[in-house]
C-alpha cells in the first residue's frame, strides 16, 4: 500500500514555489494514500534563526496546511520536533551514511560549505530528512526538484541499511511534480523562488501576499528582449517561468502549449496574475478564519503527533533491533 511523506521547513514565509512543488499537490494526494505531512521545524535550525520567529512560522505553516485544504481526519499533520523518533532514527542513519556522500549534497555546497559559522546540522540535515521519510515506511515523497538529491540519499541509505542489517525500511520513490517542480524567482529567473529570500523581495510570491501585491510582482517580472511569447526554459527563463506558473495554476499539463495563445507579455502577465490570485484567494480566506483560532491548530498538531508516534514506532523498533541495540 502507498504511504506518502513530505515536509516543509519553517525558514520563511511560504511561496508559490512551495505551493506548486509541494503543498498544492499534498491536497490532491491526501485522498489517494496514507499521508503524513510534517512541519519540519528541526530542519529550520540548520541556518541562522530566531527562536520566536521559528515558533511563529511553525504555526503559520501548520495553519497554511489546513487553509490549503489538508484534512486532519484524512491525513496526519504533524510537527517534526514533537516526535523524538525522527532524531533517534537520524543517529542510526548517520551511522549508515558516509561523509563523502553528504559532502556531495548540492544544497550543502550552496548554502554552507566553506563558509564560516556553517552549522554541523546543515551538513547532516539530509540524514534527518532520510529519517523523516523512512520512519513512516514512505513509498513516495512529493517534493520540488531541489529535493531530488536528498530523496535519492534516503533511498541509498535505506538500501544500504537493509543490505547490511536485514530488511527494515521501505525504499521510497521520488514523486516529482510534472509542472511547477522548480518555480523560479521572478526577478532572477535562473535561481529558484525561495522562502528564505528577503521579505521585501519582488521575486518571491508569498502565499499570503494580498492580490494587488501578487499582480504587481507578476507585472514587474523579468522577461527578455524577444517580443514574442515562447517556452524555452534554457534560453528564456523569465517568460518560461511565467508560462510554468500559469500552467501550474490552471491545471494545464503543458506550459509550451500555452505560449501560442499569447502575442505579448501584457496579456500573459495579466492571465498569470489572475490564475495565481484565483488559486490563492480561497486559501487566504480560509487562513483568515483559521488564524483567529490558534488553539484549533495546536490541537490538530497534538492529534497528529499521537498518530504519527503510532505509525513510527514499529519502524524505529525494527531499526534499533536490526542495528544491534
Ligand atoms: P529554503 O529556500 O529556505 O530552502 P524552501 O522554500 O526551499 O526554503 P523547503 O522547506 O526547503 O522550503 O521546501 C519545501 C518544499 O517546497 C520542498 O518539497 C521543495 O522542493 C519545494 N520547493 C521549494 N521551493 C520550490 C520552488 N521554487 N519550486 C518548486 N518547489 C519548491
Ligand atoms: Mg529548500
Amino acid at each position: 500500500s502507498r504511504t506518502i511523506f513530505s515536509g516543509i521547513q519553517p525558514t520563511g514565509r511560504l511561496t508559490l514555489g512551495n505551493y506548486l512543488g509541494a503543498l498544492g499537490r499534498f491536497v490532491d494526494l491526501q485522498h489517494t494514500a496514507r499521508c503524513v505531512f510534517c512541519v519540519v521545524d528541526l530542519h529550520a535550525l540548520t541556518v541562522v534563526h530566531d527562536p520566536k520567529e521559528l515558533r511563529r512560522l511553525t504555526r503559520e505553516i501548520a495553519t497554511l496546511y489546513l487553509a490549503a485544504g489538508l484534512d486532519p481526519a484524512v491525513c496526519v499533520l504533524t510537527r517534526q520536533s514533537d516526535l523524538p523518533a525522527h532524531t533517534e532514527l537520524m543517529y542510526l542513519l548517520e551511522s549508515t551514511a558516509y561523509v563523502g556522500e553528504l559532502s556531495r549534497m548540492i544544497q550543502f555546497k550552496e548554502k554552507g560549505r566553506g563558509r564560516p559559522r556553517t552549522r554541523v546540522s546543515l551538513y547532516t540535515y539530509p540524514v534527518l530528512m532520510a529519517a523523516d521519510i523512512l520512519l513512516y515506511g514512505s513509498t513516495e515523497v512529493p517534493v520540488g526538484d531541489d529535493q531530488r538529491q536528498h530523496v535519492e540519499l534516503a533511498r541509498d541509505l535505506a538500501i544500504r541499511f537493509n543490505r547490511t542489517y536485514g530488511p527494515t525500511f521501505v525504499v521510497p520513490e521520488l514523486s516529482p511534480a510534472t509542472v511547477g517542480a522548480r518555480v523560479m524567482d521572478l526577478q532572477n529567473p535562473t535561481t529558484k523562488m525561495s522562502g528564505s529570500a528577503p521579505a521585501d523581495s519582488l521575486g518571491s510570491i508569498r502565499l499570503l501576499d494580498p492580490p494587488e501585491v501578487i499582480v504587481r510582482k507578476i507585472s514587474r517580472a523579468v522577461t527578455d528582449a524577444s517580443p514574442d511569447v515562447g517556452y524555452d526554459p534554457e534560453n528564456r527563463p523569465g517568460v518560461s517561468n511565467l508560462l510554468e506558473i500559469l500552467a501550474g495554476c490552471t491545471g494545464e499539463a503543458d506550459p509550451a502549449a500555452l505560449a501560442g495563445k499569447y502575442d505579448g507579455y501584457a496579456a500573459l502577465k495579466r492571465d498569470t496574475a489572475d490564475a495565481v490570485v484565483g488559486v490563492l484567494k480561497p486559501l487566504q480566506n480560509r487562513y483568515a478564519e483559521l488564524v483567529a483560532d490558534p488553539a484549533h491548530v495546536d490541537a490538530t498538531l497534538r492529534l497528529g503527533a499521537e498518530r504519527a508516534r503510532e505509525l513510527a514506532a514499529p519502524t524505529l523498533a525494527a531499526a534499533r533491533t536490526a542495528i544491534g541495540l
